[in-house]
């Protein structure tokens, strides 16, 4: 075993594939419609919840999965793990594997640090866990995108075939990456992209 964790930020692949990830859910007044836009274009998407909502919004989690979405750990309340020992990042994933446990999500192999931060003691944790980190191919921005028209062109534009994309779901008010990404699936679906969860994508050869 590695002292170092696996980690994803794309995949080279042949196929039109992209994995669009969303953190810092569940919260019912985002998820829920996001949820209802990801089946209008059978799109599936990796979530990388926090522990905390989870247990606030269980339903929401089981929904995502009876979906046929992936769900993976951002974290019990979305410290940065930066400073944390191993124990207190232990107890993170614990607990939030707990409250995915109360909702039949027993398979969580993924990981996703809050702030993609992490010190010495969460990489060992993660490492000693077996937990894939997944990062990213480069940053949609969309929590600070200054319109719904500046989110969609860029990400229009720039997405690539193996891409991992992340979106927030929670953590604040995601109504303008929700609308973004009205458009934003649709556009890329018309492209030929197909939206794949990560153990799909890892099928094939990840990079770093
Ligand atoms: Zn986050």
């Amino acid at each position: 075993m590695s002292l170092l964790p696996q980690r994803v930020n794309r995949f080279v692949t042949t196929q039109k594939r992209v994995a669009i990830t969303f953190d810092d859910g569940p919260d019912p007044r985002f998820t829920q419609p996001l949820l209802e836009l990801l089946a209008q274009h059978n799109a599936l998407a990796t979530f990388f919840v926090r522990g905390s909502n989870v247990a606030a919004h269980p339903a929401l989690a089981g929904r995502m999965q009876a979906a046929g979405h992936e769900l993976g750990i951002h974290g019990w309340h979305h410290a940065s793990l930066r400073w944390s020992t191993r124990c207190q990042v232990q107890q993170e994933i614990r607990r939030t594997r707990d409250a995915l446990a109360t909702c039949g999500v027993t398979k969580v192999d993924l990981f996703r640090p809050p702030y993609m931060r992490m010190g010495w003691g969460a990489v060992l944790e993660v490492a000693a866990q077996n937990l894939v980190l997944v990062g990213q191919s480069w940053k949609t921005h969309d929590y600070h995108a200054p319109s719904v028209e500046w989110l969609v062109k860029r990400v229009v534009s720039k997405t690539r075939p193996g891409d991992i994309l992340i979106f927030h779901d929670g953590g604040g008010d995601r109504s303008l990456t929700l609308k973004a990404l009205e458009q934003i699936l649709p556009q890329l679906v018309e492209q030929g992209i197909c939206f794949c969860t990560i153990h799909q994508m890892m099928a094939k050869k990840p990079t770093r």
